[in-house]
């Protein structure tokens, strides 16, 4: 899909929604309509058919990004403001016949949203910006295939790091060693920097399920749990293993056969049309039935894409349906505080007929 048909579908789902321009400011949706990887950036859109391409999507930016700009935000027109580019986008609305400016409210703060009206004469102050649903980030769901290309190249980048690390992790290490080794070669590799702060959560600490690496030492019995991310191409992957050290105590190995079941059960629950509810109840009965699920404190999974934590989400009660050519997460674990905690995870692309899974790394119980 080309930025021109992002754009095409975003200006129509803004006239559905009873606006005619859009305004975009969370950077990962300006980045997918206009191309621009930039820090400081706002994006109108008008929804004026008859206006040529170039016309219908106006990026606002700062100075430093001149030259950038002009490369990246192909099929836009580039302003370079000189107040922020939000204020600068705000008052070009209000010269250019735009009668209601869609914003999404999710991603506009109450500051924000009174920079704009202030930004306004006051006889639309009232009247110009309406909050809508978030077009973009509903669209930015489907992946077309430029981006799972990127997303497939990422996760690949992802399942090789592991396979490394398997061959550098002893006992006795820290989890930050592990950590850095990961985020060294993932550096090497090409990566512009992992998508979020990597966890490497060992003994008893793998009962945090956000356990970011510390200064622990691997244990020379128990569980390492390792969940990491790189940003490849802009594009986030997201993969979780658990291994174990030395010989499992008891119950241990009975829960890890518990969640890798909840897992390939949630992973085998995937397919175009499947409510993401329902996803998140097959991981958690599997837990339910093996007594385990009090321990299962999230949800089963998300999306991933230039966000690591995107739409739509795997968790209870939600009504959603998964279409093909979205990329989710499906992370059932579990966490035994004083004790340990596990979690396994894969990203997969959902298909018509089911899904194909990006990450796909040995699952089967590893013992170092
Ligand atoms: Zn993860
Ligand atoms: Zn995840």
């Amino acid at each position: 899909m080309s930025l021109t048909t992002r754009k095409n579908k975003a200006a129509r789902a803004a006239t559905t929604a009873g606006v005619n321009a859009l305004l975009v400011t969370h950077l990962p949706d300006v980045r997918w309509l206009s191309g621009f990887t930039g820090s400081s950036a706002a994006l109108v859109l008008l929804t004026d058919a008859s206006l040529p391409p170039a016309k219908r999507a106006v990026l606002f930016t700062d100075g430093r990004y001149t030259a950038q700009a002009q490369a990246e935000a192909v099929g836009s027109t580039v302003v370079i403001a000189t107040k922020s580019p939000i204020v600068a986008a705000s008052e070009w609305i209000a010269t250019a016949s735009v009668k209601r400016c869609g914003f999404d409210p999710t991603q506009t703060t109450v500051r924000a949203l009174e920079t704009l009206q202030k930004s306004l004469p006051t006889k639309l102050r009232k009247s110009l910006f309406v909050a809508v649903e978030p077009i973009v980030a509903k669209l930015r769901q489907i992946k077309d295939d430029d981006e799972v290309a990127k997303l497939r190249a990422a996760a690949a980048l992802g399942c090789k790091l592991f396979d490394h690390i398997l061959t550098f992790i002893q006992p006795g290490m820290t989890e930050v060693a592990v950590a850095a080794e990961l985020e060294h070669r993932a550096r090497l590799a090409g990566a512009e920097g992992m998508s979020f702060e990597t966890i490497v959560a060992s003994g008893e600490r793998s009962a945090l399920p956000h356990g970011q690496a510390t200064t622990a030492k691997l244990p020379r019995r128990g569980f390492v749990t390792m969940d990491f991310g790189v940003l490849l191409d802009g594009y986030c992957s997201d993969m979780t293993r658990t291994i174990h050290i030395g010989r499992a105590r008891p119950g241990e190995r009975e829960a890890y056969d518990a969640v890798l079941e909840a897992q390939e059960a949630g992973v085998a629950a995937v397919h175009a049309g499947v409510v993401t509810g329902d996803v998140d109840e097959v991981t958690r009965s599997v837990l339910r039935r093996a007594k385990l699920a009090e321990w299962f404190t999230h949800s089963t999974g998300h999306g991933v894409g230039l966000e690591i934590h995107e739409e739509p989400r795997l968790a209870a009660k939600r009504t959603e349906k998964l279409q093909a050519g979205m990329i989710v997460t499906v992370e059932p674990g579990i966490y035994i505080p004083g004790k340990f905690g596990l979690r396994i995870e894969d990203t997969v692309l959902v298909t018509r007929a089911g899904c194909e899974i990006l990450t796909p790394s040995p699952k089967a119980w590893i013992e170092l």
